[in-house]
């Protein structure tokens, strides 16, 4: 019997390898099969009894980390065979000594560096993750196949995911979504991002997951004949243009599906691009594809209407991470907008292998992409060692992130730079002399102060002057890593004085009006003034920017809110509860099921402040120093941040919903601003039984009303029903529930 399994598994493994193999031939690559062969039979044997969770052997995960390299990032036999090694130095007694013997140099730097930042990117401990995540970039900007690799690992690891226990399923996915997926993204490898995205996704929301995938499913006759219904006629005429080319269709992901819907507040049968058609031609010899794309774009525009403010052209501005491409969304003839996306074979490949695939097509010293700028920058923060690992990360995070805007140098040459930069975020990214005596600009030839902040397609010329001196306060104009560290590093001394001032004052007046500042406390503070760490809020109390007072007053803010919390029964750990426990007090059976019960007397949790959550969100839980539980969404942002960072500290909570319970929340009600309409709204929240109301803004403005409109629920049931009869109302347009009441996220 087991014999019988071996003897399948071997074949499995020979199987999968043969795939590899034919992967790697039919790429451009040098045919080296037998330095792979070499690799692949060293592995074997390194892992060789070793069985994966799921049951399989071991060797299976690095053929498939390898088979992704291969074919989807299109790298060559090094990081092929690296890929093979990846986990032969960490899990057996083989050393990089061993490979390099083997392998020569190169390949042991990299399995050398796939080692080094093996057990993911994020340790036990908060500044061990952080210290990490810098050696990862380290390897990274040493040789970017490191990082291409892992990228791999990583995604064959989501694929597999589902034979970890819950916790850690949590754990991983939530740091793949939190650095993975947008590093993936940074490096062009869009079909990965989208994948990697979806699967955090698939193991986060694992119901509203299947929900979407279903929906999906039912849709897809209706998406087949859509598809038909524009790519006939398309075909017919790019036939006719006699050019060589395939037409696709490409459906959205659940998650972008998901994303979008949470977005807009919209539900699935208003996500109305969920399709779209790729037209991807191998250009005519001697001509310009991009000029071919905009042949192509004129022969489907005469088909079908294009959508006036829809037409992205990613051809004479390519996207940071390289994307090129143009994309047209056009009406079909039963009034259903349809996005077209047009590429060359060339642009194609970028899009699909990113990073690897933009190296292939590099032509010249000259040509330097964004994407070098953006390695750059990584490699001189990297130079900085005054920075402390957990603020490098921050600043490395707003790299990947940002959104970005495109300017003009006085000689009409396109910078990139993140959305939100000032003049002086420009200057200092054009060069550091530039941004430290940088006094103003002129932006399309007016004159305008170094605060500036830029826009997309603005003209901008840096003026200088070599009186200026950098000021202390510019940190507080400037979004960019680059910028921000420079500014920090000059004053760093000035910013110590400062900071050790209110470090002082804070304790004292902490200790004096007797506060205790637990992590939870101190969390909120800094939430609440938008503060980045400890440091930058010690910092602004040394600047006097921040009063003691303002801070109690925050503090005891949340601890009214812990008045309600009393009220609330949430139940920790254990299994989904299927079972309708009527006394869960039993402390036996709350052994048993390892489910800890929280009455209203005991204080060890905490609903954060940030989303707010009700009984019938999905929610999680995080385990403070002090042992308090604090329960967040779980699509909360700060949420995601931390899965990332702290998987240790993770607690399943689910609700225990009970209706003598009451939940604070917010609606968000807009409508037309009718005689009578806050009667009849307050009319309807008091007929429904569950619901109280007990505070509202209303804002009128050209005949619109918009209300906020605070009351207690007892959990998503009660509020969907409220939703439900509010937007029946003639006047009312639009009823959403919102996160909280912060004016400036409104
Ligand atoms: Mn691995």
């Amino acid at each position: 019997m087991d014999e019988d399994k071996d003897a399948q598994y071997e074949l499995l493994i020979q199987q999968e390898y043969d795939a590899l193999i034919n992967d790697y031939l039919n790429s451009c690559h040098r045919k080296n099969v037998e330095k792979i062969d070499k690799a692949f039979q060293f592995a074997k044997q390194a892992h060789s009894g070793v069985k994966r969770r799921s049951g399989e052997p071991y060797i299976l995960h690095p053929i498939a980390v390898a088979r992704i390299v291969a074919k989807d990032i299109g790298l060559g036999s090094t990081s092929i065979c690296a890929s093979l090694l990846h986990d032969v130095v960490e899990d057996t007694d083989t050393t990089v000594e061993d490979i390099e013997n083997i392998f020569g140099h190169k390949i042991a730097q990299i399995v050398d560096g796939l080692t080094k930042i093996s057990g993911g990117v994020f340790g036990e401990k908060a500044s061990k993750q952080a210290e990490n995540f810098r050696k990862l970039l380290l390897t990274m900007s040493e040789d970017i196949r490191v990082i291409l690799i892992k990228i791999a690992d990583r995604l064959h690891n989501m694929r597999t995911l589902g034979s970890m226990p819950l916790a850690k399923q949590i754990k991983i996915a939530g740091e793949t979504e939190y650095i993975y997926a947008p590093l993936a993204h940074r490096l062009g490898l869009f079909p990965i991002k989208i994948e990697l995205e979806n699967l955090s996704f698939k193991f986060e929301h694992p119901e509203t997951y299947k929900e979407i995938e279903a929906r999906l499913e039912e849709q897809a006759p209706f998406l087949n004949s859509l598809f038909e219904d524009f790519s006939v006629p398309i075909k017919e005429s790019l036939d006719k243009m006699g050019l060589d080319y395939t037409i696709t269709s490409r459906v959205k992901s659940a998650y972008s599906i998901w994303k979008k819907m949470q977005k807009k507040n919209i539900p699935f049968e208003e996500v109305f691009d969920i399709l779209a058609l790729r037209i991807v031609f191998t250009p005519k010899p001697d001509t310009d594809e991009r000029e071919q794309c905009w042949l192509i774009y004129s022969a489907i525009t005469k088909l079908f209407k294009p959508h006036p403010d829809r037409t992205r052209d990613w051809l004479s501005t390519p996207k940071s991470n390289g994307y090129e491409a143009l994309h047209v969304t056009i009406m079909g003839h039963s009034g259903q907008w349809m996005e077209v996306q047009i590429r060359s074979d060339r642009m194609n490949e970028i899009a699909e292998k990113g990073f690897a695939a933009h190296w292939k097509y590099k032509t010249g010293e000259q040509d330097e992409s964004e994407l070098d700028r953006w390695m750059k920058t990584i490699k001189e923060l990297l130079k900085n060692p005054e920075t402390n690992a957990i603020e490098f990360m921050d600043t490395f995070k707003l790299s990947l992130f940002a959104s970005e805007i495109f300017v003009f140098t006085p000689k009409g040459e396109i910078w990139t730079l993140p959305q939100g930069s000032t003049v002086l975020d420009y200057a200092f990214s054009i060069h550091t002399q530039l941004g430290l005596h940088c006094i103003g600009a002129k932006i399309n030839h007016k004159l305008e102060p170094l605060t500036y902040v830029l826009k997309s397609g603005d003209q901008v010329e840096i003026l200088t002057s070599n009186k200026q001196q950098p000021q202390q306060d510019w940190i507080n104009y400037v979004v960019t890593a680059k910028a921000q560290s420079k500014i920090k590093g000059i004053f760093k001394r000035q910013y110590k004085i400062y900071e050790n001032r209110g470090s002082k004052i804070f304790k004292e007046e902490m200790e004096r009006r007797g506060i205790v500042v637990t992590k939870t406390v101190m969390d909120n503070i800094l939430q609440a003034f938008h503060l980045k760490d400890e440091e930058d809020l010690y910092y602004k109390i040394g600047r006097e920017a921040i009063s003691c007072d303002d801070i109690q007053k925050e503090v005891f803010k949340d601890s009214s809110q812990n008045v309600l919390v009393k009220y609330w029964k949430l139940q920790f750990g254990g299994k989904k509860k299927k079972e309708k426990s009527d006394n869960l007090s039993n402390s036996s059976k709350l052994k048993k099921n390892k489910i800890l019960t929280i009455t209203e007397d005991e204080t060890n949790y905490r609903i954060a402040s940030c989303c707010s959550p009700i009984p019938g969100d999905e929610v999680v839980g995080f385990m403070e120093d002090d042992g308090v539980v604090v329960v967040h969404k779980r699509n909360c942002p700060n949420a995601i941040k931390l899965k990332a960072s702290s998987g240790d500290k993770l607690v399943e909570a689910d609700w225990e919903t009970h209706k003598m319970l009451s939940f604070p929340a917010v609606l968000d009600i807009k409508g037309f601003d009718r005689v009578g309409v806050l009667i009849q709204i307050a009319k309807i929240i008091s007929e429904e039984y569950n619901v109280n109301m007990h505070k509202v803004n209303i804002d009128t403005k050209d005949g619109l009303f918009e209300a906020k409109i605070h009351i207690y629920v007892h959990d998503i049931e009660d509020i969907n029903n409220l939703c439900m009869n509010l937007i029946k109302l003639d006047c009312v347009t639009s009823v959403v529930r919102v996160e909280n009441d912060n004016e400036e996220l409104s």
